[in-house]
């Protein structure tokens, strides 16, 4: 029984003349494991930034991210302005402008999201569910927090 053949993998025993592993398709003469792998899909680091690149493109494209930056700090100063201007007393006059600043603002999420320079109206109709998403974080996810900056120091300066 010498010359029989054993299975390094799942050890079933074969007669000499077996080639390959029935059981689970190792070539019995050479060793070589012909069963496909089945961790193929594993991501690492180039599938991260492929699934960056798949939910937000704009991020890797600098011809998009750098406009979009620019527009979202852009648009945050006409948030300021408008907050600014309704403190002041000209609450009519400010909520406009901080409204057209968010407006701004969610016009360069776009940007970042699609990595097209697609206005604003047209992307909300193409928009697929996991656009939604981050489209409403990435709105109202800087707003909401700050908005709780503000409250969290409003609170400090009252006591
Ligand atoms: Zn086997």
């Amino acid at each position: 029984m010498s010359d029989a053949r054993h299975c390094w993998k799942c050890h079933a025993d074969y007669p000499a003349e077996t080639v390959v592993c029935v059981r689970c398709g190792v070539n019995l003469v050479t060793g070589a494991d012909l069963a496909p792998k089945e961790d193929a899909e594993d991501p690492g680091p180039r599938g991260l930034v492929e699934h960056i690149a798949d939910l937000t493109p704009g991020l890797l494209r600098p011809v998009v991210w750098i406009p979009a930056l620019l527009l979202a700090l852009g648009g945050w100063g006409v948030i300021g302005l408008g907050v600014v201007l309704a403190q002041s007393g000209a609450v009519l006059s400010g909520l406009p402008v901080a409204a057209l600043g968010l407006i701004l603002y969610a016009q360069s999420v776009v940007w970042m999201i699609t990595g097209q320079f697609w206005l604003l109206h047209s992307a909300l109709v193409e928009f697929q569910g996991r656009h939604w998403t981050i489209f409403v974080l990435g709105v109202f996810g800087p707003g909401l927090a700050l908005l709780l900056a503000l409250k969290f120091l409003a609170g400090h300066a009252v006591e």
